[in-house]
């Protein structure tokens, strides 16, 4: 059906009709001062609580109360290898192999760890292509992993803006560059999802035409993950990193995690700073010298884990595979394709969509620019109890997710805005 034709029905009827029906009753929804849930748009930010989080914690809470330090071993879910019940859903959502990927750390550590790795500059090959207007701690980590080897961040670090007048970045913009400068570039670390205009970068292409030129790519998911449909493996990706408490809803500060490609996973020559918990588990405990790592992405990890953090987002993620990634991305478009339609009609040209008009080159989140009105939307919403975004100089954020958004909140919050024009 044509998609305004589809968007005419009422909000509850399309909630009703949705070929998947809402998850909403296994959320806790924030409240307002009044009691009434708010509009959260936010889950860009920070996802929200799964009801079984509490119960998960709560039953490792109880391991360490009646076991003690055996619970590594005589848990019900032992701690000693607890991460490894993640491996295999996060490995469903990032398409790759369960020993491809590792749940460990926040996303800036993983990083470094992972630039650790893979980027081996020389004196020919030593640049870094980004993205600009990327997410400021992963310019952070990168620029001062360049200069601990002694380069110049200004000579090597090299940005790829959107043309004049554009927001989001042409793959063929990417490709050029690439095909110009590739042969001294020795990492390409592009994200999955840019966290200001919502654009999905086509992992797979840029992955190819990066290798094509001998390059490392690695990516960051920080918005992709639980948001788009993601297969590292099959794309080659080199590596990738992301953190747990945004579209996945692991709670705050929660563990985040690595993909490294099988073809890197046991190579002994790839330099890595180490810890005991990547030594191999049969020998760990025998606290030898000689570092032994277990091979795949679990060797990179340094500590024991935090398991009441892994407990929380062991909730999210059996919902996740209960629900398939597939279905939530369609339902994904069709609400923010709900989103779109109501603020282009009611707004118009109040506003501007920053985010890419393709649903295939977009998430669930719209980033909404109005220099003249921007402010007052933005208040408008927040005193009306939407939970939202912005970020400075005049960018809006709204993500509805698929998980816990509903047709209603996208409708009630645009008609929360749609006389503004006319009341400021
Ligand atoms: C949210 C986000 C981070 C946060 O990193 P932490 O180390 O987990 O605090 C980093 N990079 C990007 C792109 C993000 O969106």
């Amino acid at each position: 059906m044509e998609p305004h034709l589809y968007f005419q029905s009422d909000a509850s009827e399309l909630d009703k009709k949705d070929a998947l029906p809402s998850n909403r009753e296994h959320f806790h929804i924030p409240v307002n001062k009044n009691g009434e849930e708010t509009i959260y748009f936010v889950g860009h930010s920070l996802g929200l609580q799964p009801k079984l989080a509490q119960t998960y914690i709560n039953d490792e809470l109880q391991n360490w109360k009646k076991l003690g330090v055996d619970a590594h071993f005589e848990a019900n879910k032992p701690w000693v290898s607890y991460h490894k019940n993640l491996a295999k859903p996060i490995g469903r959502l990032v398409g790759a192999l369960p020993t491809e990927v590792v749940v460990m750390n926040t996303l800036t550590v993983n990083l470094h760890l992972m630039m650790i790795s893979f980027y081996r500059p020389t004196r020919k090959r030593n640049k870094i292509l980004i993205e600009g207007s990327a997410f400021p701690s992963d310019l952070y980590a990168i620029k001062s992993q360049i200069a601990w080897h002694g380069f110049d961040p200004e000579e090597t670090l090299i940005e790829i803006h959107p043309k004049n007048g554009e927001d989001t970045i042409q793959t063929e913009a990417i490709e050029e560059l690439i095909a110009k400068e590739g042969n001294t570039i020795a990492l390409v670390f592009i994200s999955g999802v840019n966290y200001l205009t919502g654009q999905v970068f086509p992992i797979k292409k840029i992955t190819e035409i990066g290798h094509q030129k001998g390059c490392v790519v690695g990516f960051d998911l920080a918005h992709a993950i639980g948001n788009i449909e993601l297969q590292l493996h099959d794309w080659q990706v080199d590596f990738a990193v992301w953190c747990s408490y945004k579209y996945l809803n692991g709670g705050p500060g929660c563990v985040g995690g690595c993909f490294i490609h099988t073809d890197h996973g046991s190579k002994s020559n790839l330099p890595r700073f180490s810890g005991w918990w990547g030594h191999q588990k049969a020998t760990r405990f025998q606290m030898l010298p000689e570092f032994d790592p277990i091979p795949g992405a679990e060797g990179w990890q340094l500590s024991n884990q935090p398991i009441l953090l892994l407990a929380a987002l062991r909730a999210s993620l059996e919902l996740f595979d209960s629900i398939g990634m597939d279905h939530l991305r369609s339902k994904s478009k069709r609400l923010t394709g709900y989103l779109e339609y109501l603020l282009l009609n009611r707004l118009g040209s109040n506003i501007s969509i920053i985010s890419p008009e393709n649903p295939e080159q977009r998430g669930c989140q719209l980033s909404i620019r109005s220099p003249q009105i921007g402010r007052h939307i933005y208040n408008t919403l927040s005193r009306h109890g939407v939970q939202l975004d912005w970020r400075e100089p005049d960018v809006i954020r709204l993500a509805p997710v698929p998980l816990y958004n509903t047709f209603s909140d996208v409708y009630n919050c645009v008609k929360i805005i749609e006389n503004i024009k006319t009341s400021t």
